[in-house]
């Protein structure tokens, strides 16, 4: 390739929520931006989506490093996938640093990996490529935007962001360095499209703070605050309430006290020695005086929010009186299941508070649309390309970028190869490959095995198997075992079903047949007609042979 050229070539993030992972690619070699994950909501046994590496492991001697623009899960989580096949050093913030160190430990991937702190405002070179950190605020501590830059070429990607005029730690978005690197002449803006479908501003994580305060100091009861572990903002608003009112914090959910360690070890979380208060201790402590903050705000079924709504917490219990405050949006795809959560309070007597009641209760950490132009206008670039968001989002995004009278705009989708030249248009440059692979406990689950589960998931099974002597003459009645087919009042279907199984096996082998498969096809046929006969349910059949000596 040109060298003055880079490729950018999305693995993850564009046309989807989370998984941002996109590989910047030069004649020098690839640097990743990001690498991250998503959380499947189908279930199915999987804990994780990550991006299919397939162009990375093809090309391994050419990647150079991985750039992390904040500590996201959807950023930062796929790392170890990455590492566990190709050793690179990885460039990141402090915070971010305090996090991929942990994660890599318990992958016991922290000796043989080179973590290069980064900080703002301050360049560093990967595969001839220079990298400038620009603040942004975002809902985690230490965000930052990349100024890119190769020979004439100047492109900004700004991670994800928003323009909080008040952010808790204090760290406002770096205008003014944005607008300068805007008047040198950008080539290309890459932006977070995530809240393009909300206008005006985002809502302040100040006026959050001073939401919750309001709400917890009208409280007597113990009051649980369900949150999103990562948001730094938040933990340090919810210090200083803690404080106001006289409560001390517990934490209910291994994340929160991994991202309470984190932003306290890069020391941005200064809480009191005597605030937290370990789980085990808050039964014992008078209910005003305790502050408990939770995970689980989607309702994942193990974490702490489910388990206080259906009284399985191990260490805690809430009673009447007592109030729970969702500062959080609902991701779109868990509303019932947290209703449920909800339900599983009200039925109590405990208060649930959420943001339909009072929408200050929780601000995104994604700039609105008022935020989006902003970033377009300092930025001034000649192209644009939106990041971040589901295929709605990205084209209303180019939309709103095309209204702003920015004439060169694409969409890119995972897998897209977009050629970057300083003198010639951004042009399409064919596809490589993209997907998900998912994983349970560090380990792949494969596409095949997800397939089964989908169908047994749907469709149930039922298993035949026939005893014959080595003749192919059926020694015993057939057994068949029938699993999420029929209920137990139905089971005398499954006689009729082994009736089926032995006649057409009878019937096939006394006319001569004995094809092995062709018996078989045959006996899973008659079952699944005998059974679909009685109970109108489609199922899936499996039928073995095992032949006794005899
Ligand atoms: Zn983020
Ligand atoms: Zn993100």
């Amino acid at each position: 390739m040109d060298p003055a050229d880079l490729h950018l070539i999305p693995l993850g993030g564009l046309g989807e929520v989370g998984m941002n992972c996109l590989a910047l690619e030069s004649s020098d070699g690839i640097v990743l931006i990001d690498c991250g994950v998503t959380f499947p909501s189908d279930g199915l046994g999987v804990d994780i989506a990550r991006p299919r590496f397939d162009y990375l492991f093809e090309h391994r001697e050419r990647v150079r490093g991985v750039v992390i623009t904040h500590g996201h899960e959807d950023h930062i989580g796929a790392l170890p996938y990455l590492l566990e096949e190709i050793n690179v050093p990885i460039w990141a913030p402090p915070h971010s640093a305090e996090l991929i160190r942990g994660r890599l430990n318990e992958w016991g991937l922290l000796e043989t990996t080179t973590l290069h702190v980064v900080r703002p405002r301050e360049q560093f070179e990967v595969a001839g490529t220079t990298f400038e950190p620009i603040r942004v605020t975002h809902s985690i501590t230490e965000a930052t935007a990349l100024a890119i830059r190769r020979g004439d070429l100047t492109l900004l990607h700004t991670g994800d962001f928003k323009l909080d005029p008040n952010p808790a730690d204090g760290e406002r978005t770096d205008e003014e360095r944005l607008r300068e690197i805007g008047d040198q002449g950008v080539r290309l803006l890459l932006s977070d499209s995530t809240n393009v479908d909300s206008h005006g501003e985002s809502l302040s994580e100040l006026e959050v703070g001073n939401e919750l305060l309001e709400l917890v100091s009208a409280e007597r009861g113990r009051v649980v605050i369900g949150l999103f572990a990562s948001n730094v903002q938040r933990l340090l608003h919810l210090g200083e309430v803690a404080r106001k009112t006289n409560r001390r914090i517990v934490l209910a959910g291994r994340s929160l006290h991994n991202h309470v360690r984190a932003a306290t070890a890069v020391g941005k979380l200064a809480w009191p020695s005597d605030l937290l208060v370990p789980l085990d201790r808050a039964g014992g402590m008078a209910r005003e005086s305790v502050l408990v903050l939770a995970t689980g705000t989607q309702a994942e079924p193990l974490a702490a929010l489910a388990r206080l709504a259906n009284e399985t917490h191990p260490k805690l219990r809430l009673d009447e009186g007592d109030a729970v405050l969702f500062s959080s949006r609902v991701i779109p795809g868990n509303e019932r299941a947290v209703h449920d959560v909800f339900a599983g309070f009200l039925r109590r007597g405990i208060k649930v508070i959420s943001r339909p009641h009072r929408p200050k209760i929780h601000a995104s950490g994604h700039a609105h649309r008022g935020e989006l132009v902003r970033m377009m206008e300092l930025i001034r670039p000649q192209s644009f390309i939106p990041l971040h968001g589901t295929l709605h989002h990205l084209f209303r995004h180019a939309d709103l970028a095309r209204e702003q009278g920015i004439s060169e705009v694409m969409v890119m989708e995972n897998g897209d190869v977009v050629r970057v030249s300083a003198n010639a248009p951004l042009r399409k440059h064919g596809r490589v490959t993209s997907g998900r692979v998912f994983a349970c406990d560090k380990s792949v689950v494969p596409s095949e095995v997800l397939e089964e589960r989908r169908a047994l998931a749907q469709r149930g099974a039922v298993t035949v198997t026939l005893l014959t002597d080595r003749n192919g003459k059926l020694v015993a009645d057939p057994t068949i075992i029938a699993l999420g087919v029929l209920s137990p009042r139905e089971r005398d279907v499954l006689v009729l079903a082994k009736n089926a199984a032995r006649k057409s096996y009878e019937r096939l082998r006394d006319a001569g047949t004995f094809e092995e498969a062709a018996l078989i096809e045959t006996v899973r046929l008659a079952v699944r007609a005998a059974i679909e006969q009685e109970v109108a349910t489609k199922t899936q059949v499996f039928v073995s042979r095992v032949a006794v000596q005899s």
